[in-house]
């Protein structure tokens, strides 16, 4: 054999050669990256490894003489390794191009044909040498064809599949591929038109040559495509760890950061552009009953939904923040308070319109507070705070309310710090004491008892009415130990009256928080013990509206309240929700109608309607009636009419320190003898 002659086979080998370090190198990168496309590609230059190096035995076996039967045996195995390297070409630029894993199972049959006609193809054929020549032609042919069509095609999938962004590793890696495509079909042309013409052109060794030039590339642009890919993971996940800082996990909504930062912005926009900004604070009405009534999956999914609804009623350049729980934050860059009003209509429009959530309609109302710039404050959090100060005035107003915050919400909330923070030390400093207002039998004009009402005479703010900070201690929960304090203080009196001669029932109003305390029962019936009242004198008034929250537990708390032996009035009755017919399943004594009616009665026939109606019903259900808030000559005359058994109220007497409530009980008495000694 020549040198010349040997050339071939040292292109095949420098061919193997760097294909074996590309496909190492692609194997050490999958190591560290874990890209099913890496494995693919490795194994596909390992394969060009194989089927370079049986080419070459083949080549040097053909030169040397070598028998036919493993000279066949040598072809078939670099096709087979050949078609084998070009199947997992194509499924590795899959891979790359969908980031998903080519499914092995579709591999096998393709290499199962592709080995088939390989092996056709190395069949020997007639000695004849021109049948020969043609079989060669014929399958270095088929090689450079597919491989120069397949590499151009990956190359294609690659590209496409890689998506637009400018990437060096993108273009490289897609660039040799495409070239080496070529070069397979170059290298067609230039073999098929050397063995044509009998003589092997020179060009084709120095074309092998470039394969070693277009697998370092392909090599460098696959790691330069990795190393671009880390970095965009890496700013991506930056992004993230940037969004997540300033956003709501529940809604991807901004959370109150970024509705502070963006304010502040605003801000320095607005006062630029002499604008305003306004700020809103928006809360579902009653989202935790309909929390708990819907499931907290469906709760969820009701506050994104919320979300998406307000985002679509403000314009783009506006913010809709989640502040917490069921609590939204609007910041919106308008002309005036009157614009900003406009956008809260359409807001609270919006959230109007039923929510369908799994075939559920849900309906929900919003209220909120509204803060403008710069009027009410000229700073985010102030804004905030202000449009927070609102929201808690129009939660007060009912449902379905947006108060503007005006300066004199400022100051109520300066109070109502204050006051809970005075109710502490009240209790402490006993600053507390308890009137007591007679209710008098309409019939004998007697006193029967006494309600016991909270009177607060604070050292800092003066006299403190109930109106103004039993809402409070009820919030705070301090109306638990207050509400101790007066059942014990109430009892002790009354016991004092009937150790006095002149027995008198009290009647202790309990609130909506002691109503649930689970030791009520317990505590009663201690504080009883303890003063040694019996609890015939005792009658404990609950509201309508706390009766009827949740009428089973209700029911039940009075009925071991009863047991006791204590009698239940039911207070401010005609002001909540429940019918009469409803009450009778209730375990109670007194029905207390409602101040507003009876002050209402004289003047207007419906509400003395209403007012006589109730007392009948009251009577036929066996509970007696009281009414409340009695004032003038002319009510307790229509009440003794309607026979009303009891009357409470300024024209008999306004709630009394107990000494002075004493001296009254026992003129009370002492005219009940006198008038059964005249008579006797
Ligand atoms: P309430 O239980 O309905 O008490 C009756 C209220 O009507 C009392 O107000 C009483 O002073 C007032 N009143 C009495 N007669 C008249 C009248 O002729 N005209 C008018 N306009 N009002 C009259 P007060 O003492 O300010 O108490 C207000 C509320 O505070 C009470 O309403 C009750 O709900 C609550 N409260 C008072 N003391 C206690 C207490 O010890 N514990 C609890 N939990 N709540 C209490
Ligand atoms: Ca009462
Ligand atoms: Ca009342």
């Amino acid at each position: 054999m020549t040198a010349e002659s040997l050339l071939p086979f040292y292109g095949y080998v420098g061919t193997a050669a760097s294909a074996a370090i590309a496909a190492a190198v692609l194997a050490s990168l999958h190591r560290s990256r874990q890209r099913p496309w890496l494995r693919s590609w490795s194994w596909s230059w390992l394969f060009l490894t194989f089927h370079s190096l049986l080419s070459a035995a083949a080549y040097i076996a053909a030169r040397t003489g070598v028998g036919a039967q493993p000279r066949v045996a040598l072809a078939s195995l670099a096709a087979i390794a050949g078609f084998a390297q070009l199947v997992f070409l194509l499924s590795g630029a899959r891979e790359a191009a969908t980031g998903m894993l080519f499914p092995r199972a579709r591999l096998a049959p393709v290499l199962a044909a592709a080995s088939v006609v390989a092996i056709l193809m190395a069949l020997p054929g007639s000695s004849d040498p021109s049948a020969a020549f043609l079989r060669y032609t014929l399958r270095f042919g088929v090689r450079s064809l597919t491989a120069g069509v397949v590499f151009l095609v990956a190359a294609l999938i690659v590209w496409r599949g890689l998506g637009a962004a400018p990437s060096l590793g993108r273009s490289l890696v897609t660039g040799s591929l495409a070239v080496t495509g070529v070069h397979y079909l170059h290298y067609l042309v230039v073999g098929v038109g050397g063995f044509a013409s009998g003589t092997r052109s020179p060009l084709l060794t120095l074309l092998s040559s470039v394969d070693v030039l277009l697998a370092v590339v392909t090599v460098l642009g696959i790691v330069i495509l990795l190393l671009e890919a880390e970095r965009n993971a890496a700013v991506a996940a930056a992004a993230q760890l940037e969004h997540m800082a300033g956003h709501d996990a529940l809604t991807g909504l901004p959370n109150r950061l970024m509705l502070l930062e963006r304010t502040a912005q605003a801000l320095r926009r607005a006062s630029r552009d002499r604008r305003s900004v306004a700020v809103l604070s928006l809360d579902i009405d009653a989202f935790k009953l309909l929390n708990d009534s819907l499931g907290h999956g469906l709760g969820d999914e009701l506050l994104r939904s919320v979300g998406t609804r307000l985002k679509g009623a403000v314009r783009e350049t506006d913010t809709v923040a989640r502040l917490s729980g069921d609590e939204f934050g609007l910041l919106l860059e308008v002309r005036d308070a009157e614009e900003a009003e406009v956008v809260v209509e359409k807001l609270r429009a919006a959230a109007r319109r039923p929510f369908v959530l799994h075939g559920r309609e849900i309906h929900v109302t919003m209220s909120g507070g509204l803060a403008i710039s710069p009027r009410h404050a000229e700073t985010p959090e102030a804004l905030l705070a202000a449009a927070d100060i609102a929201s808690a005035r129009a939660r007060e107003d009912g449902r379905d309310t947006v108060r503007t915050f005006d300066s004199s919400m400022n100051e109520a909330a300066r109070k109502t710090v204050a006051l809970e923070g005075a109710i502490r030390k009240a209790l402490v400093d006993g600053e507390l004491r308890l009137c007591y207002q007679p209710l008098v039998s309409v019939a004998t004009g007697r006193i029967e008892g006494f309600e016991a009402l909270l009177r607060w005479e604070s050292a800092e703010l003066g006299n403190v009415p109930p109106s103004d900070f039993i809402h409070l201690a009820e919030a705070n929960g301090l109306i638990v130990p207050i509400g101790r304090w007066a059942l014990r203080s109430a009892c002790a009196q009354a016991r004092e009256w009937q150790k006095a001669g002149t027995p008198a029932r009290v009647s202790v109003n309990l609130s909506a928080r002691e109503f649930r305390q689970p030791d009520l029962y317990l505590t009663v019936r201690n504080t009883l013990s303890e003063t040694g009242l019996p609890a015939q004198l005792l009658d404990l008034e609950i509201t309508e509206r706390v009766a009827m929250e949740s009428p089973d537990v209700s029911q039940f708390v009075l009925r071991e309240l009863r047991s006791l032996g204590v009698s239940i009035s039911i207070d401010d009755f005609g002001t909540g929700y429940s019918s009469l017919a409803y009450l009778r399943s209730f375990p109670i004594d007194t029905l207390k109608i409602d101040g507003s009616f009876i002050q209402a009665m004289v003047g207007d026939p419906q509400s003395a309607a209403i007012v006589r109606s109730v007392i009948d019903l009251a009577h036929h259900l066996k509970l007696g009636t009281v009414a409340e808030g009695v004032e003038t000559e002319e009510q307790a005359a229509v009440l003794r009419r309607a026979s009303c058994d009891r009357i409470q109220g300024y024209l008999i007497s306004r709630p009394l320190p107990a000494p002075e409530a004493t001296r009254l009980l026992r003129e009370d008495h002492r005219a009940a003898r006198a008038a059964a000694g005249s008579v006797a």
